[in-house]
C-alpha cells in the first residue's frame, strides 16, 4: 500500500529573484502533479490513508473501512458524494458533485461547502448541516454552480466516523428531472382539474336538458294522448318493425279490447279475415318503402259486428330521415260505403230500366228516319236527325251507367281475340271525324301491329280518350293518334294541345265519377270514362296512363303486349 506525503510550502513571493520564483513555480507544479496524482490514487483504490504536513506538523488520516470496491461505488454512483469537516470545508468530492457544479474536481475540494448554497437555501442547509452533525436527515436544498445556475437537490447527511474525528457525508441527488416531471405532472393534473371542472359543468347543463326535455316530452305525451283520446277515429302509433306501441281510446271503445290482446301484431285478429291479406300486403310494403299506408278494410266491433273503416298511417322521421314511428288513424266509413252501395244499386237498376224504353226510341228514331211512304218535310228530316244525335247520346250516357254498375258488381266481361291496332284506330278515326268536323286528326298508327282484347272495349277506352281531347282542347284543334312499339308492348296514345293537367289533378282522373273541378264549365260529363277505360286496360292486363302539364296539352295512352 502506497504513503504519500503533501507538503504545504508557506513562501513570501515579494522577497524573491526571478530563479527563486521560477524555483518555487516548479516545486509547485510537481507537487500540485503529485498532489493530483494522490486524488486519483484515493479514488481509484489504491490509497488508504494520507499524511498532511502542515505548520502543526505531519498528521496522518486513514479511510475507515478502506476498501477499494467501496470508493469506485461512490466515484461512480449517480449522485453527488461529499465529506466536510466541522468548518464546513469539503474534504472528499466524487466527480458528479464537481459535474454538476460544471467545476474541476480539484477546485471544488478544499472549498467551503457554503459556496455551493445561494442564499434562498441558506437558512435550510445550516439547520440540516447542523442537524447532521446529530443525527442522520435528509432535506431539499437549491444548490448554485459557479455561473449562479440553480439545481435542486435531495441533501442527505450522515456523519463518517475517521480516525481523525468525525466528517459530514452529504449526498446529493439531483431533482431537476423528478421537478420537471413533478411540474409537468402538476401542470397535466391542473389541467386534468380544469378538464373535470368542465366535464361536470356540461354534465349539470346536460342534466338540466334532460330534466327539460323530460318535461317537454311528458307535456307533449299528455297533449298527444289528449288530442288523440279526443278526436271521433280510432288512433294508433306503431314502431318502424310495424308493432302497435298504443292505441286511443276509441280503439278500446271500439273493439272492447284491453291493450295487451291487441299491441305488437294483435290487431290482426280484429281485421275481416276476407280483408286480412291485402290490408297485410300494403301495411308491410308501407314498413319496406316508407310510403304512406292507405287502405279499406273491416275491423270487428266489440258486438261481433264488421264496420267499415279507411286506415292511414303516415311516418313520423328524424332529421336524417330515419322513420322514428309510424301515426295511424282509421276512420268508420261503414255509413258511406253503404250509402254508396245504395247509389250503385240504384244507378244499376236506373240504367237496366232506361235501357230498354231508350231502345225502343232509338229504334223508333231509325224507323221514322227510313220513312219513305210519303215525302216528309225537310225541317222535320232536321228534328229527326236531331233527335237521332240526342238518343245515341243518352245510349253511351245509359251504357256507361250500365258499365260502371257491371264493374261495382265485378260483371264487366267480354270475350277476347286478335286485334289489329291499325284498323281499330281506322274505325274510331272515322266516327271521330264524322262527330268533330272542325278537328283535325293526324293517324300516326303504325300498320300490322297486332294485340289481344276486346275490339268493342278496346275502341270504346280509345273513343273515350278521342272525346276527351276533343272536350278539354277547344282553341288548338290538333289531335295526334300514335302507336309505338317497343321490347314486345304496344303503345297506343291520343295527344291533344289543350288545358292540359297538372300533376294532383292527374293523380285522381282515374277513379270513379271524379272531374277536375275548374274544367267541369267546359264540357258535360260524369267523370266515368276513364274510370271505365282504367277497368277495361286493367282487365287486359294493360297499363293505362297519361302525360300532361297544365295549359300544354295531355297525352292519354294505354299499352298492351303485341300478339304473336
Ligand atoms: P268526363 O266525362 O268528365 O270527361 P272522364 O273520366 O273521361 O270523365 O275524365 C275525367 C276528368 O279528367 C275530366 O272531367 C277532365 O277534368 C279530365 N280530363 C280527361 N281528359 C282530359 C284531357 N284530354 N285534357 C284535360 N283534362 C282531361
Amino acid at each position: 500500500m502506497a504513503l504519500v506525503y503533501i507538503l504545504i510550502i508557506r513562501m513570501n513571493p515579494a522577497k524573491l529573484t526571478y530563479e527563486e520564483l521560477l524555483q518555487g513555480f516548479r516545486e509547485l507544479r510537481f507537487q500540485l502533479d503529485e498532489a493530483n496524482d494522490t486524488i486519483d490514487a484515493i479514488r481509484n483504490g489504491q490509497v488508504d490513508a494520507i499524511i498532511v504536513k502542515d505548520e502543526s506538523g505531519h498528521q496522518l488520516y486513514t479511510l475507515k473501512t478502506a476498501d477499494q470496491t467501496y470508493r469506485v461505488f461512490i466515484e461512480k454512483m449517480n449522485e453527488g458524494a461529499v465529506t466536510l469537516n466541522r468548518e464546513g470545508t469539503v474534504l472528499y468530492s466524487n466527480s458528479r458533485f464537481a459535474a454538476m457544479m460544471h467545476m474541476p474536481l480539484e477546485k471544488v475540494i478544499g472549498l467551503k461547502f457554503e459556496t455551493f448554497v445561494p442564499e434562498i437555501s441558506a437558512n435550510k442547509f445550516n439547520d440540516l448541516i447542523n442537524n447532521g452533525w446529530n443525527e442522520d436527515c435528509k432535506g431539499e436544498i437549491l444548490l448554485a454552480d459557479k455561473n449562479g445556475h440553480l439545481t435542486p437537490c435531495l441533501l442527505s447527511c450522515t456523519t463518517l466516523d475517521l480516525d481523525e474525528g468525525l466528517s459530514l457525508s452529504l449526498i446529493l441527488t439531483d431533482l431537476t428531472t423528478q421537478k420537471e416531471a413533478e411540474w409537468e405532472l402538476k401542470v397535466k393534473n391542473d389541467q386534468l382539474i380544469e378538464a373535470q371542472a368542465e366535464t361536470e359543468k356540461l354534465n349539470d347543463e346536460l342534466e338540466d336538458t334532460v330534466r327539460e326535455r323530460t318535461k317537454d316530452l311528458l307535456i307533449s305525451r299528455e297533449h298527444f294522448k289528449l288530442l288523440s283520446d279526443n278526436i271521433p277515429q280510432m288512433s294508433w302509433t306503431n314502431l318502424p318493425g310495424g308493432e302497435v306501441d298504443f292505441y286511443n281510446q276509441q280503439w278500446y271503445n271500439y273493439t272492447g279490447l284491453r291493450f295487451g290482446d291487441t299491441a305488437g301484431w294483435g290487431w290482426q285478429h280484429v281485421i275481416h279475415p276476407d280483408d286480412l291479406p291485402v290490408t297485410m300486403e300494403k301495411y308491410i310494403h308501407s314498413l319496406k318503402t316508407g310510403n304512406i299506408f292507405e287502405a279499406e278494410y273491416r275491423y270487428r266491433r266489440w258486438d261481433g259486428n264488421y264496420r267499415w273503416h279507411l286506415s292511414r298511417a303516415v311516418p313520423l322521421k328524424d332529421d336524417q330521415g330515419k322513420i322514428i314511428f309510424w301515426v295511424g288513424t282509421a276512420t268508420d266509413i261503414e255509413d258511406q260505403r253503404q250509402e254508396m252501395e245504395r247509389k250503385d244499386e240504384f244507378i244499376g237498376v236506373a240504367s237496366h230500366e232506361l235501357k230498354t224504353p231508350l231502345t225502343s226510341l232509338k229504334g223508333y228514331i231509325q224507323l221514322i228516319s227510313t220513312y219513305n211512304k210519303e215525302p216528309v218535310p225537310p225541317i222535320v228530316k232536321q228534328y229527326i236527325e236531331k233527335a237521332a244525335v240526342a238518343v245515341n247520346k243518352l245510349q253511351r250516357l245509359v251504357n256507361d251507367l250500365l258499365d260502371v254498375s257491371k264493374i261495382q258488381a265485378g260483371r264487366l266481361e267480354y270475350a277476347m281475340s286478335e286485334v289489329n291496332v291499325a284498323e281499330l284506330v281506322a274505325v274510331s278515326l272515322e266516327s271521330a271525324r264524322h262527330m268533330y268536323h272542325e278537328y283535325e286528326f293526324d293517324n300516326q298508327a303504325t300498320i300490322g301491329v297486332k294485340i289481344m282484347g276486346n275490339a268493342e272495349r278496346l275502341e270504346q277506352v280509345l273513343m273515350n280518350f278521342i272525346n276527351n281531347a276533343v272536350k278539354y282542347s277547344q282553341v288548338n284543334k290538333k289531335i295526334i293518334i300514335k302507336t309505338e312499339a317497343h321490347d314486345g308492348i304496344m303503345r297506343l296514345s291520343v295527344t291533344d294541345f289543350g288545358i292540359g293537367l297538372s300533376a294532383e289533378q292527374i293523380e285522381r282522373i282515374f277513379e270513379r265519377f271524379y272531374r277536375v273541378e275548374d274544367q267541369k264549365f267546359m264540357a258535360s260529363g260524369l267523370g266515368m270514362g276513364l274510370y271505365i277505360s282504367t277497368e277495361i286496360i286493367n282487365n287486359h292486363d294493360g297499363k293505362i296512363g297519361v302525360e300532361s302539364e297544365l295549359g300544354k296539352g295531355a297525352t292519354f295512352y294505354f299499352e298492351l303486349p303485341i300478339a304473336g
